[in-house]
């Protein structure tokens, strides 16, 4: 006897098993989103869907085949069935839903689930008892155990791999998994019934509990579907239920997150991402990951790209490497990355946690440009140029370089004077005239105080020298600070890489050493370093050692210098001038060591040392009934900053020896007395006081305005030799000459002609109508016991 099969039937398994696989296929999703604990319940509660499906499918499939005879099922037989249906479907998931899985993993369980379904295959053909007892074909037997197995790989192939690689998993792939899924169980069912022999005058026995065939597989598709239509229902509940929560979670994060998956598109931001990077409510969801990083941060190369940011592990991008993300207006931000891989609610996703560092960056900037900038002038400061100076001193080759280092003349008196917001505008200005006058050509950096140091780039020295020359005229040009004109000028020493040095510190030593001579050389200059030069500040510096005891060891000795009254040649006056007995050296002249004593603050005592001295001679020599004379003492500016102490000195000297205060003149240079001319003024009155006369030396050097020279309290000035030098020879130097007594003598003020050597300045002088003078024609600085003779001998020379 032959069954024939009803198609409605047929079609209508066909749609249980479908559904089933498709509740099966949404489950393993919930099984890898859930943690260990969720996972359990979903494949269990997976896992009897499933089972319950095919197990039903196997009924609406018995109900399709018709038999000439009623078929009558035994109903504990029927429950036993839906064991091995429901086990095999666990251990489907149970499967499915781990990860990692080899294939002999997947083999074998899809042994075990083919042989669950054909158990319940059979189980099931087994609730029926066959009169006479069915029989079975071993060929198609084999054949239903062999598709099930099949049916089995090629379901838990689908489940792990198929929909779940993909991010999102997509509803078409899901039916058509499913449906292949569904065919392979109907093929199952189908090739076992095949192998089902019955007897043409075979029925179906009446057992105690067997029910008919059509009301018991009514029962279990109703069953089944009612349970997959609760799970899925369920699922999808609890599934928003999640994506909720999870939404909460991350869009209360403090910090920007968005959520990508394998697409590279957003599926998630959080409010603080979509305001970092300036987008509305929700507008971030469904952007390319693209759209937010610019082309050169994501490699290009595909698999490099998943590398990139299907990161397989949580990694930290951006904070040290520059990252940049990009914000909705184009403008690009510096940020920092977290990248965490997660599979949230089944699906491998990517979420990035990101931190907007322009405020840290700005910081990090401003913090940089203090380290490496001068807040005053905003040149690059010692640091930067450090660094700059190594850089190029790294480069090899080329044609070397040049190093300046500049030095504002008399800064300190401006500072002192005017006060140090006014110095600090000096400041200012200067470095940005020199900025200016650089141009291109090198880098400024302000090196400390009121020294620059100019790095030139290739170049010659020839165009280093040029370099200075335009700084120097540039600055000179007079700065205006509160309608008052300074006049501020620059010394330079400069060296070249690599003929003066290789080293940083040899370089910058020798520059120092160059600019050095340039101030020593009357400042306002620029000076290249020569290797002479650094003989004489070795000297100079072994000089300032050995001066420091030169007082206390008796070294030094005063020598004096007959001044004359013109017309007679008569001496009525000497200048005392300091001399140094330098054990090794010999006589040192005051123009070497008086410059090294003042700027290293030995002038004062060895200043009243001197006044102290002369004094005691010229008092001696009164005493001793020598003719009397005018002592003139020269005096430093360092002495003439402290009014008192200068005063008090002097007083002291004349009452110690008893010495008349109109005999004695303090001689005080000009170019001294103008770096300061208001204090100079009440330096020179409290003297005045005392009764003692003062001399302005080496007048015309110092270019003293004659609106002040009326204002100093003088008795004297002196011409200074540059200018009696040529009287005789040419005649602006005479007429210079006749000038400056005509103004002295408006001004009530004597003037003496210094450096005179030759008899033929006599005549010009004489006819200027110049009173007095001082030079070697009369007599050069000689030692006291030496003077002494000249003036017993007749008063004149
Ligand atoms: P000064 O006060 O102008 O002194 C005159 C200088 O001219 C002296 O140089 C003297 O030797 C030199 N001299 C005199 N007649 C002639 C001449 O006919 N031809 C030439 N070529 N030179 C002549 P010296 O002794 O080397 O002194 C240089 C400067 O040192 C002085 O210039 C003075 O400013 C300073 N000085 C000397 N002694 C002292 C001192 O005790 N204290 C201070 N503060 N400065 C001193
Ligand atoms: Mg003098
Ligand atoms: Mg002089």
């Amino acid at each position: 006897m032959q069954g024939s099969y009803d198609y409605r039937a047929v079609v209508l398994s066909f749609l249980i098993a479908w559904f089933a696989a498709f509740v099966a296929i949404q489950l393993v999703g919930r099984v890898r989103g859930a943690t260990t604990r969720q996972a359990t319940t979903w494949i269990w509660a997976g896992g009897i869907a499933f089972g319950l499906g095919i197990w039903s499918m196997h009924f609406m499939g018995m109900l399709a085949f018709r038999l000439p005879v009623p078929m009558l099922y035994d109903v504990h037989m029927t429950a036993l069935s839906v064991l091995p249906a429901v086990l095999s479907s666990v251990l489907a998931l149970y499967v499915a839903g781990r990860l990692r899985r080899s294939f002999a993993q997947l083999l074998l369980s899809a042994m075990f689930m083919g042989l669950g379904i054909c158990a319940m295959h059979y189980l099931g053909m087994n609730a029926i008892t066959f009169t006479p007892s069915e029989t079975y074909s071993p060929f198609w037997v084999v054949a239903s155990v062999v598709v099930a197995i099949a049916v089995s790989l090629v379901a838990l192939h689908l489940l792990t791999r198929f929909s779940w690689v993909e991010s999102e998993p997509r509803f078409g792939v899901q039916i058509a998994a499913s449906a292949l899924m569904a065919l392979g169980v109907c093929g199952m069912h189908y090739t076992g019934m095949a192998a089902l022999q019955v007897g043409p005058d075979t029925f179906c026995l009446t057992r105690a509990g067997a029910v008919p065939g059509e009301q018991l597989s009514l029962v279990i598709v109703s069953i089944a579907l009612l349970y997959l239509a609760a799970i899925t229902i369920g699922s999808q509940r609890d599934l928003h239920a999640s994506e909720q929560r999870f939404r909460a979670l991350v869009d209360g994060a403090p910090n920007a997150m968005v959520i990508f998956g394998p697409d590279e598109r957003i599926s998630l931001a959080n409010v603080e991402a979509e305001r970092m990077l300036g987008y509305g409510r929700g507008g971030l969801v469904g952007k390319s990951v693209d759209e937010l990083l610019p082309e050169r941060v994501v490699p290009r190369d595909p698999e490099a790209r998943e590398r990139f940011l299907m990161v397989p592990r949580q990694i930290q991008l951006g904070g040290g490497r520059d990252l940049h993300c990009r914000r909705r207006d184009g403008v690009e931000i510096p940020i920092a990355v977290g990248l965490s891989p997660l599979t949230v609610l089944g699906r491998r996703v990517v979420i990035a946690s990101i931190m907007d560092l322009t405020e840290r960056k700005e910081a990090q900037a401003r913090i940089e440009r203090l380290a490496y900038f001068d807040a005053l002038t905003g040149l690059p400061n010692r640091s930067s140029f450090e660094n700059r100076l190594a850089e190029m001193l790294g480069e090899s080759g080329g044609d070397g370089f040049g190093l300046i280092f500049a030095d504002l003349d008399g800064f300190k008196e401006i500072n002192d004077s005017l006060g140090h917001s006014a110095g600090d505008r000096v400041l200012t200005q200067i470095a940005h005239r020199l900025r200016e006058g650089v141009g291109e050509r090198g880098e400024v950096f302000r090196f400390g105080g009121d020294e620059f140091i100019i790095l030139l780039p290739d170049g010659s020295p020839t165009r280093d020298a040029g370099i200075a020359e335009e700084l120097i005229r540039r600055i000179a040009v007079p700065i205006w600070m509160e309608s008052k004109q300074l006049g501020v000028t620059l010394s330079l020493g400069s060296v070249r890489h690599p003929e003066h040095g290789r080293e940083m510190d040899g370089l910058v030593k020798r520059a120092d050493i160059a600019l050095y001579q340039a101030k020593s050389a009357g400042k306002n200059v620029h000076l290249c370093f020569r290797a002479d030069m650094e003989e004489s500040v070795t000297r100079r510096f072994t000089l300032l050692n050995d001066l420091r005891s030169a007082q206390e060891l008796g070294q030094l000795a005063l020598l004096y210098q007959p001044i004359i009254e013109l017309r007679t040649r008569r001496i009525i006056g000497a200048e005392a001038l300091v001399y140094w007995n330098h054990p090794q050296h010999g006589r040192i002249t005051p123009a070497t060591f008086i410059p090294v004593a003042e700027e290293h603050g030995l002038i004062e005592s060895l200043g009243e040392w001197v006044l102290e001295e002369a004094v005691r001679q010229s008092a001696g020599w009164r005493a001793r009934g020598l003719p009397p004379l005018r002592l003139a003492v020269n005096v430093s500016c360092a002495q003439f900053r402290d009014a008192n102490r200068l005063r008090n000195a002097v007083d002291r000297v004349l009452r110690r020896h008893g010495y008349p205060a109109d005999g004695l003149e303090l001689e005080i240079t000009e170019r001294q007395i103008m770096r300061d001319p208001e204090s100079s003024i009440a330096t020179m009155k409290a003297l005045s006081e005392l009764g003692v006369a003062m001399s302005l030396d080496d007048f015309g050097t110092g270019y003293s305005s004659l609106g002040h020279l009326r204002d100093f309290p003088l008795r004297k000035l002196k011409i200074d030799q540059s200018f009696t030098e040529q009287i005789d020879r040419d005649a602006p130097g005479r007429a210079i000459v006749r000038a400056v007594v005509e103004l002295g003598r408006n001004l009530g003020m004597q003037v003496v002609a210094e450096g005179v050597e030759r008899e033929a300045q006599m005549g010009p002088l004489l006819a200027s109508e110049c009173a007095q003078a001082q030079g070697f024609l009369f007599g050069a600085p000689m030692p006291a016991a030496e003077f002494e003779r000249r003036l017993l001998r007749p008063m004149t020379v």
